[in-house]
């Protein structure tokens, strides 16, 4: 296990070299082809010669996964929140360095990168295949494209998940389901003087808005929904009796049957809205769907191994719900839990920033974790 350590020590140098590079290339969710690129060609260079861009902009790596049907993944995605198609600009001082998406999920990514390495070189076979994957499409309107394509051409084959994508300390094991609308409302509208009392798009959203904020979410034990409408746009001059106003809103639950209940809640208010004169389009922007019938057992076990790894490292390890890739494998009831290899803060603002050494904990955290799980 000191060999873990060492080879974190040696690596870290080559480690920080990835992150410079890999940090500056722009990867909108969808547009993630040049970081693909740039992984596939790493992992070209160590000698993995299978390892590929599949459709979805996933790089897959497989090790010994031919006839498997246990295949272990681990993957980390490449996509950020922004949508820059220019380099980002990256700072670095002594202990940090700064950059938009550096540490979710850059730092993961090269995390990953390095215990691809280590397999690569070391010539591990694990029994029932493992499969490295450096997925598109986990941010925001990407949707979880990338796993949902994985997930799709390995179907049965997939044993378990374990997604890199949080700061050293966490590990996600319930996930958190989603469902996030645009809803466009179309009225009269006219001449804010000469047609005065017509009906106003923006007035008749606004009620639509004021319903969602009286919702009660529901109170089950040990389960957590919310509820958000995260932007509004509409109208069209000052002087002008709103004909269109448009929003975007979302629900959240780690819990399927509140997600339910949040459906339905919602759509009352839509529905409820509705008039001869006021017409109200919703259509689905994003839908994550909550863990569907995953075997306890199985899933306690895998959180156990990471837990227990993650605690030689921090002593207050918390476990938690996020909206995250795993989604999706537990949704058909594969285990996945998402742990945390890099220690930083700032996601998704541009202020995002890592601390360099947290990286050498990273790789050890990553190659114990795979030790643990894979048995070998
Ligand atoms: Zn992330």
């Amino acid at each position: 296990m000191t060999e873990y350590k060492s080879y974190a020590e040696c690596n870290y140098n080559k480690a920080l070299e990835l992150l410079r590079e890999l940090g500056k290339i722009p990867a909108p969710s969808h547009c993630e082809d040049k970081r693909a690129e740039f992984c596939r060609d790493f992992l070209k260079s160590l000698g993995a010669d299978n390892a590929y861009i599949d459709n979805a902009k996933n790089v897959i790596y497989e090790i010994n996964c031919e006839s498997s049907n246990d295949i272990t993944i681990f993957l980390a995605h490449t996509d950020t929140v922004f949508p820059d198609t220019e380099p980002y600009t990256m700072t670095e001082d002594e202990e940090k360095i700064y950059c938009p998406g550096i540490g979710d999920d850059t730092a993961s990514v090269v995390v990953l990168l390095m215990l691809a390495k280590y397999y690569t070189e070391n010539r591990i076979n694990p029994k029932n295949g493992v499969m490295f994957v450096m997925n598109s499409c986990e941010e925001g309107l990407g949707n979880l494209f990338g796993i949902k394509t994985l997930m799709e051409s390995y179907k049965s084959r997939i044993g378990r998940v374990i997604s890199f994508d949080a700061c050293i300390g966490t590990i996600y094991n319930k996930c958190v389901g989603s469902h996030r609308y645009k809803v466009t409302v179309q009225t009269e509208g006219g001449h804010s003087f000469g047609k005065f009392g017509n009906k106003n798009a923006i007035a008749e959203l606004s009620s639509v808005i004021n319903e969602i904020y009286k919702i009660n979410v529901p109170q089950k034990e040990g389960t957590k929904t919310t509820y958000n409408v995260g932007n509004i746009v509409g109208g069209t001059s000052i002087n002008t009796i709103a004909q269109e106003a448009e929003m975007l809103c979302e629900y959240r639950s780690d819990d399927r049957e509140c997600l339910e209940i949040m459906q339905k809640k919602f759509f009352d208010i839509f529905d409820g809205a509705r008039k001869d004169d006021v017409k109200i389009e919703v259509s689905l922007i994003g839908e994550r769907p909550c863990a569907g019938e995953v075997d306890e057992k199985l899933l306690c076990e895998l959180t156990e191994k990471c837990q227990t790894v993650m605690r030689e490292f921090r002593s207050d390890v918390s476990l938690k719900s996020a909206s995250t890739d795993c989604n999706i494998p537990m949704s058909v009831g594969v285990p996945a839990v998402t742990i945390g290899v890099y220690t930083g803060d700032g996601e998704h603002t541009r202020e995002e920033f890592i601390i360099k050494e947290s990286i050498k904990e990273g790789i050890e955290i990553a190659l114990k974790t795979a030790h643990s799980i894979l048995e070998i």
